[in-house]
């Protein structure tokens, strides 16, 4: 996630609250290149492993030229640029193809980075994007230009980039998912300029790390797991966009804190089992008038000034005041009540 939505020193104190509660966490070391699975459940000792590898490999367009110098996927231009390794787009123009927040962070990301004209195409309409509504409205207003109703058919070269050849899609019958099917206009290409080109249209769980050894995986490569997150082979757990698809990061921590319960379990013989444990219905105290929270709205963001912000990787929201966040917190449900019960439960059991 791009510094200008999550700041690197707000992930720092997550991880460090991890590292704290006693976590051990060695970096740059990589399942496939540093060790196998078998390494892991073998001569390395481990009693259960958790795969949690993610879904950071971008899928590929399939049209000619995508092989060019100048076509960099999504995922690994934003890590390129999370990473701190230089990409000047400076001057340059850049087209991203897609439509779901990845493909709006590497086109917000190009624009910081210096391009002179970014633009973002889809092949439905913008009532079919799966992007946030204000993550594209945002990515608007600093000067990204979205094309509708239009998909690649070839990356134009030699060697370097000169251009996209775009066909224009009518919407058709409705596929599986609900949504129409977007079908070529026979005779309609055009081409786009382009430097550069990012393909941003999903992500699958990179399993070469896994020599071909990996367990069961669905056609989508994410891994087949049963209700306790257990893999096909014993031992083996997996979690978060490994599992899910890409999702969201509330997903995959939900996600962990399953694996952790599930492993627990498992290395106790199963006899815990991770069900879900509820706590007694009963009746709290409200923090709050319940009529007042009718009216209690969600506040907008303070953000910075598109203009501004389209050049920097600075934080876009400025956060509120003190009087706003407070209005904020009343509108908690303390959803969380459930939750501290049950852990002062389960630690009332254990101790
Ligand atoms: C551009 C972008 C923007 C997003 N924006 C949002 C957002 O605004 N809000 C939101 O909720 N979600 C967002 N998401 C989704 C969110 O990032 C994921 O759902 C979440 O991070 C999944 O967590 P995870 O732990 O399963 O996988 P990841 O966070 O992907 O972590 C997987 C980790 O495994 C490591 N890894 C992979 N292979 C190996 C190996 N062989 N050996 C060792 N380590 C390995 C990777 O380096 C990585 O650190 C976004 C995703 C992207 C790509
Ligand atoms: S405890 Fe309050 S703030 Fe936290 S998720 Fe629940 S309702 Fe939202």
């Amino acid at each position: 996630m791009p510094e200008y939505r999550l700041p690197k020193a707000a992930l720092q104190k997550e991880i460090d609250a991890i590292a704290r509660a006693g976590v051990e966490i060695r970096t740059n070391t990589a399942l496939g290149r540093d060790f196998t699975l078998d390494d892991l459940t073998g001569k390395m000792g481990y009693k259960a492993v958790v795969l949690a590898i993610g879904a950071q490999r971008s899928r590929r367009l399939g049209v000619p030229g995508e092989d060019l110098k100048g076509v960099m996927h999504a995922t690994d231009f934003l890590r390129d640029v999370a990473m701190g390794k230089p990409v000047d787009l400076t001057g340059k123009k850049v087209v991203v193809v897609g439509g779901g927040n990845t493909a709006i962070d590497a086109a917000r990301t190009a624009l910081r980075l210096g391009a002179s004209a970014v633009h973002v195409v889809y092949r439905r309409t913008r009532a079919e994007m799966p992007a946030q509504g204000t993550e594209v409205a945002e990515a608007a207003e600093e000067g990204v230009q979205f094309h509708f109703l239009v998909n690649p058919s070839r990356i134009l070269g030699p060697g370097y980039i000169t251009g996209i050849e775009l066909v224009a899609q009518e919407l058709g019958e409705f596929d599986e998912g609900g949504r129409r099917r977007p079908k070529p206009i026979e005779g309609s290409g055009f081409v786009i300029a382009a430097d550069v080109v990012v393909p941003a249209i999903g992500q699958g769980t990179d399993l070469s790390c896994l020599n071909g050894d990996a367990p069961e995986t669905n056609r989508d490569s994410t891994f087949k797991v049963d209700s306790l997150l257990a893999t096909s082979r014993p031992g083996v757990f997996a979690a978060g966009d490994a599992v899910l698809g890409p999702a969201t990061v509330i997903e995959a921590v939900a996600q962990g804190n399953q694996a952790a319960l599930a492993v627990d379990a498992y290395l106790r013989g199963y006899k815990a089992g991770n069900a879900r444990r509820m706590t007694e219905y009963r009746t709290t105290d409200l923090s709050y008038k319940l009529e007042d929270y009718a009216e209690a709205h969600r506040a907008e963001m303070p953000a910075r000034d598109p203009d501004e912000r389209a050049h920097t990787f600075e934080e876009i929201e400025l956060g509120f005041d003190e009087e706003t966040a407070r209005a904020e917190a009343c509108r908690c449900l303390r959803c969380d009540l459930e939750y501290e019960e049950f852990m002062a439960k389960q630690e009332a059991d254990e101790g």
